[in-house]
């Protein structure tokens, strides 16, 4: 038995881990997938404080060995269902059930697909969610990104290092990506702009060759060859598993507030799954430390 169990080791799962493994607490992570969460595949981090410049996977890896240090423990599998009782909690993998005085749900977000034909067919493929992960096989190549936040402009500024040309193209013609991630988007001389228009069709049956594009406003379409595409277009909450157990908002997130607190009596949430208005790698990690600080006082 735990004294906490996190489910999700992106930048909450891992902050919540630290602030609560300091304060002499027992602490088991889930994790399904990867280390880090979404900011593993964020190619530079640039507004960190106290951290001029670094790679999401860096960070990551660094904020895991400051907590295994500690002590805490890390086990790769999925949770699927948590069980609450009055003073011990039931959580269950699909083979094992664990116990703990205290959880905090830390499930984080996934990227958003465009709902193409052929998209899935064409993942790995040409089509990629992750510059950092797959921007290298695309070296002296034309692609284009997706999206008009932050994340398609770090990615077409990463891409743009060593890609013959970056086009972003944006559904409106107004961005809600940082003025400082713009500015210098637009001072380079290969990321080209189409606004105001959608993906209609990913064209290639092996391997994707180009894009169908309507524009938005004179409905016209066009054609655009690239051997790339990277598909930046925002995150689903990953919180199925417990939508029974904390209450959802309309877009699928927790609707909880800045305590982290559920209705349910030591079960938290921190992170991205949580509802909130601004999803940053120092929201996510306020949200750890809040959480965990509630755990601690209760
Ligand atoms: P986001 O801010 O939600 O932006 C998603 C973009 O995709 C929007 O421009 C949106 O268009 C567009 N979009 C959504 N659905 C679409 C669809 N079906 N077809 C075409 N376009 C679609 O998501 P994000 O950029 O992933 O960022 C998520 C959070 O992480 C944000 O808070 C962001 O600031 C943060 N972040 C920070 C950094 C950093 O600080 N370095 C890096 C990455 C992300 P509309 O604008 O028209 O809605």
């Amino acid at each position: 038995m735990k004294d906490l169990i996190i489910i999700g080791a992106g930048c909450a799962g891992l902050t919540a881990a630290l602030y609560a493994a300091r304060a002499g607490k027992s602490v088991l992570i889930f994790e399904k997938e990867s280390i880090g969460g979404q900011i593993a595949s964020s190619p530079l981090i640039e507004n960190y404080p106290g951290v001029p410049r670094m790679s999401g996977i860096e960070f990551a890896d660094h904020l895991f060995s400051q907590v295994t240090e500690l002590g805490v423990e890390l086990e790769i599998d999925e949770v699927i269902k948590i069980e609450p009782q009055e003073s011990v909690h039931h959580v269950f993998t699909s083979n094992q059930k664990y116990e703990a005085k205290a959880v905090i749900i830390a499930t984080g977000a996934k990227h958003r697909t465009l709902g193409l034909d052929k998209e899935e067919l064409l993942t790995g493929h040409g089509v990629s969610y992750c510059a950092l992960c797959d921007g290298a096989f695309f070296k002296n190549k034309r692609v284009a990104v997706i999206g008009g936040g932050n994340t398609a402009i770090t990615e077409a500024l990463y891409l743009s290092t060593y890609c013959e040309s970056v086009t972003v193209i944006h559904r409106r013609d107004s961005f809600r990506a940082d003025l400082s991630l713009m500015n210098q988007a637009e001072s380079r001389s290969n990321i080209f702009w189409i606004k105001d228009t959608i993906v209609q069709e990913l064209q290639g049956d092996q391997k994707l060759s180009g894009l169908k594009l309507l524009n938005t406003k004179t409905n016209s379409t066009s054609s655009l060859s690239v051997d790339g595409l990277f598909v930046a277009i925002g995150h689903l909450p990953q919180t199925n598993p417990f939508s029974g157990l904390v209450p959802i908002d309309s877009e699928g997130f927790f609707d909880i507030g800045e305590d982290c607190k559920t209705p349910v009596p030591s079960i938290y949430v921190a992170g991205d799954c949580r509802k909130k208005n601004m999803r940053q790698l120092t929201t996510a990690v306020a949200d750890g430390a809040n959480a965990s600080m509630a755990v601690s006082n209760t």
